[in-house]
Formats: C-alpha cells, structure tokens, sequence
C-alpha cells in the first residue's frame, strides 16, 4: 500500500497481503508510546483510512523483562493515563493492557492479530524489542510492519554504526538534509473520521483485562494531564507527581526501585520542553555541565519511553530560532558549530540531540552485540586488557556502589541521585561512570556494575544511549588519550579534577551523606 511515511522508515516483519476482510488496524504500541509525532502511528492511521477500517491501538506492559520496577511501570502507566483521556470521545479504540502476572500476556497480540487487517508496530533498536518483534512475527498471520521513529536520520539510512561522533557528524550533514523534511504528523488524529470499532471482542476483555479496570479508577487517572493546569494554578510543578502513587504492589516487579516524583505521559513532557525552550536552551552550551544551573533539558526519560519524539524537540528548538533548512550552510564536513545556521547554544543542544543520541542509535540497530565488552573498540579492549593488573586505589562490590558507600563524596552524590531521582546530571554521570572503571578488578566487571545499575535505576535506562554512555566510559566513540594506570589510554575523569572544574556546593547539599533527599 502507497504510504506517505518514509518506505526506508518501514521494515516489513510478515509479507503477507493484507487481510481486507480484518476488523481493523491494529497499533501495537511499544516503543513510540505517544499519540503524536509518531511515524508508527501516521502509518497505521493512513492504511485504516484507506481501507475505511477503524483503528485499534493496543499499548501494553509485560512484566517479565529485566529490571522491570515500580519506578518504570509507573511512567508507562502515567503515558496510558494520558492516550486514555486524549482519547476519549474519538473514533479511536484504545486498549492498555498492563500484565498481572509473567506470561499472563501470552496470546493477546496473536488474538488480536487474528481478527486484524494488517499490525503496524514500532521499530527500535535495543533491549528485548527486537527479539520480541522477531517472536511476533512468526505468530501474526497478517502483514506486519515495524516502523522507524527514532530519530531524525532514518535507522536504515546508514549501513553500519559509526566509530565517532566525528565520522557521524560529517554523514549527518552529507545525509540529513534530504530527510528534514520527512516529519511525521505533529498530530495524526486531528480532524481523523475512522469507522468506529464495537469495542474489544468480550471474549478478549475477559481474559487479558484492560488496564483501566486493572486499576482502580482514582489511582490509575492520578496521571492524568487534564489536572496539570490545577496543578499550575496551585504553583506546582505539572511535571511532578503530587497525588498518591499507583499501587503496584500485586505485580511481580521490583518494587525497591521505587517510583519519582518525574511523571511520565507526553503532557509533562511537553511542559518540560517548553520550560526549557524558556529558561534552558539560552544558557545550554555554556551550563550544561554546571549540576546547579539546571541548563539542561532533563528531556532523557520522556525520550527513553517514546512519550516525546526528537522530531518535535527539534521543530520546537527550529520554531524559536526561526530557523528553516535553507540556513544549513558551509561544506558537510563534520564541523560541530556553524553548520546548521543556529546560534551556538541551540546548536550544541541538537548536537546532543541529533549526532550523539542518533550516533548511539545507529550502533545499536547495526552493531547487534552493543552491549558485549567484545563490541570495544580494539584499541580499547587492548589497553585495558594491558592495565587490567594495575593496582586500584579502591575495589568496590556492586553491593558497596549500589549503596553508596565509597570513600568518595561526589561519586556517593551522584549514586543517591540516581536511586533517588533515577538521573544523574550529565557532567557527573560520566565521572560515576569513569570512577566505576577505576574501583574494579576488571573493566568487564565495570561494565556489568554500570549496566546494572544504570539499568535498575535510570529513568532513561535500557535505551540504546545507556550503552552509549556506559560504552564511552570504556572508550567508544572517544580517542586514545596520554596512557595512565587502570586506563590505559582510556579517557581518564576524576573527582578532583571536577571539584576544580564545577561549583558543586549546592549539589553537595542535597545529594551529599547529610542532603535530605528532599
Ligand atoms: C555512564 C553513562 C550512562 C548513560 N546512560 C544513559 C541512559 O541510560 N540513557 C540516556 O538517554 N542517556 C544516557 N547517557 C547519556 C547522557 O548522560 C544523557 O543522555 C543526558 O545526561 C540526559 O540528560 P538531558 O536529557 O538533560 O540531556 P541534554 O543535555 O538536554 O540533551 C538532550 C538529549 O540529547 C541526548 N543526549 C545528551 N547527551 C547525550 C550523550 N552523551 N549521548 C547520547 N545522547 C545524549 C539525550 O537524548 C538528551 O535527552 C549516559 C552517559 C553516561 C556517561
């Protein structure tokens, strides 16, 4: 079927025709978990209109998935509060569907399937999707497609994933041009009239309850983003969880990696993105790295869970800069200012935005062992194979990190931010992770130690830039540099040195052994 979304941003998982006598079109939400700037969703709306089918979008949350917690469920939850009320009273039919128990959801996807037309899905990179896309398809007996919106630069645009950001860089700007035009639909059920669907069959709805009687009512709509303008009128902060918290307890989930007070669902997203284009984008290139200037985005977590796209981050920095692709300008040769025609804040912005989250990305999608030791550069598996004897000044358990018990103040800072708040501000996650390196036996023991807790704790874990953080630590991406004990020439970071470089007394007093936590 012709489509208006990128056919490079379409990889067909089940070429089989479609099924025209299906009940509807089936959205299988899993990655893109939003209703807006969504490829997935622009091309599951155009094949329902074309075969004048409705349209069922079906968003659900297994349990049986590594470092599966409170803390991440919760953002999920809080995103379907959000699709349930944005749609209400449209010709969409939504079914969340959260599973009780591992394995619980067995079934659900081929049974929909059955009676469906065609399944559009999301395509990402990294964690279990991709295997969980593979096993779909082998049960789904109509067409199947997974559809890219991950970023910018279609996945598939590159051939392999690139070795720096550099190397990148210089593609980007040979290669992206001709894409920025290619947005999805910054709303693609505005104005949508689609046959209405008689509801999900009983026979479904009794088996694999949906969430919305899973939970109760008042709980489940504490996200709700209808209540954030009262939240604003109160002085609070929409972006915050204020409300008591969903009552996770019966699921088979880590319930110690508790739930933020960072709300998920693409309302706070967007009022987040909005407070930065405010009062951040202006002071990014020159504080970002300060912990206490708070010039960064803070966007990670709401990327991570698909509840707000690059796509839109992008056209709302280009929107206050005035900008339009005819100010791109100069040679593409790789430059990281001056190229895209910006000012020099919003361009160090969209390159962290654009080249370093796409740069990770890329990898992942073509580098399918990202997230072995063996993935490291040569260079870098040689020269910490070749230090792995050196003497540490420290050798901290997993236990001891996880609980932030080493001797040193601004490493046990960022740890307490990260089980507290589930970030660490950015300057500072590259010395928790450089740190980590250095207080190891092996650098195989750091890399499952950063993993591990990046993963169990991060609102943004478990995406494909947590490897390429953890990876960078390790050398990734980055140079040789001076060789030193432990590294080699790894990039080295200490706490020293950043106690020289950044004002950290506020951040100190909050997060340091005596800092509330509050
Ligand atoms: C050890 C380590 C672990 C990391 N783990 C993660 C992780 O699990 N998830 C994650 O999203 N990022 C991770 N990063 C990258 C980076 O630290 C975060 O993306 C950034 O701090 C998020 O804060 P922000 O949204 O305010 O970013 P901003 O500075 O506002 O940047 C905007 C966006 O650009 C992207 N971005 C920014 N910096 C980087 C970077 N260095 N690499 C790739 N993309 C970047 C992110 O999507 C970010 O939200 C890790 C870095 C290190 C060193």
């Amino acid at each position: 079927m012709a489509s208006e979304v990128p056919a490079i941003r379409i990889r067909t998982f089940v070429d089989a025709s479609i099924n025209e006598a299906g009940d509807y079109v089936l959205y299988w939400m899993i990655a893109n978990r939003r209703l807006v700037w969504n490829h997935a969703l622009d091309r599951a709306v155009e094949m329902a209109r074309s075969l004048e089918k409705p349209l069922l979008i079906f968003e659900a949350l297994r349990v049986g998935y590594p470092w599966a917690a409170d803390r991440h469920h919760q953002m999920i939850i809080d995103g379907m509060a959000h699709h349930r009320a944005r749609l209400d009273g449209l010709s969409v039919t939504y079914y969340p569907y959260v599973e009780p128990e591992e394995g619980a959801g067995k079934g659900l996807l081929q049974a929909l399937a059955g009676s469906a037309c065609a399944v559009v899905t999301d395509d990402t990179p990294t964690f279990f999707i991709p295997k969980m896309l593979r096993a779909a398809s082998a049960v789904v007996p109509c067409r199947m497609e997974a559809v890219d919106s991950c970023g910018l630069l279609p996945l598939r645009a590159a051939s392999k994933g690139h070795a720096a950001a550099y190397h990148f860089r210089r593609f980007l700007h040979k290669t992206l041009p001709e894409h920025l035009g290619e947005a999805p639909r910054a709303d693609p059920l505005g104005g949508v009239q689609l046959p209405e669907l008689d509801g999900v069959p009983d026979a479904f709805l009794e088996q694999w309850p949906p969430a919305h009687e899973l939970l109760a009512d008042e709980v489940f709509w504490r996200g709700d983003p209808t209540q954030a303008s009262a939240e604003e009128q109160d002085g609070r902060d929409p972006t915050k969880a204020s409300g008591p918290l969903l009552d996770l307890s019966s699921l088979p989930i880590d319930h110690s990696v508790t739930p933020t007070a960072t709300r998920g669902g693409h309302g706070a997203a967007r009022r987040r993105l909005d407070d930065f284009l405010a009062d951040g984008l202006e002071r990014y290139a020159e504080d970002r790295n300060d912990p206490d200037s708070d010039a960064a985005s803070r966007l990670s977590p709401w990327l991570h869970y698909g509840h707000i796209s690059a796509h839109e981050v992008f056209s709302a920095v280009a929107e206050q800069e005035d900008w339009s692709p005819q100010r791109i300008s100069g040679p593409p040769d790789g430059r990281r200012k001056g190229w895209w025609g910006m000012s020099e804040a919003a361009e160090s912005f969209i390159d962290e935005l654009v080249t370093w989250r796409e740069l990770g990305y890329g990898f992942c999608y073509h580098e399918s062992d990202y997230a072995s030791y063996e993935s490291l550069p040569e260079w870098a598996r040689e020269t910490l194979e070749a230090h792995a004897g050196d003497e540490r000044e420290h050798v901290y358990s997993l236990e001891e990190l996880d609980s932030a018990s080493t001797d040193d103040e601004i490493w046990n800072a960022a740890q307490r931010q990260l089980v507290h708040d589930g970030v660490i501000q950015n300057y500072l996650r590259m010395l928790w992770g450089k740190n980590i390196l250095a207080w190891t036996e092996h650098p195989r023991d750091a890399l499952d130690i950063m993993i591990e807790l990046n993963n169990r704790y991060a609102l943004d874990g478990r995406d494909p830039n947590s490897y390429s953080g953890i990876f960078w630590v390790m050398g990734r991406f980055d140079r040789g540099w001076p060789e030193r004990e432990v590294y080699g020439k790894v990039r080295t970071m200490t706490s020293r040195s950043t106690r020289k470089k950044l004002k950290l007394d506020r951040y100190l007093e909050r997060w340091g052994a005596q800092g509330s936590l509050l």
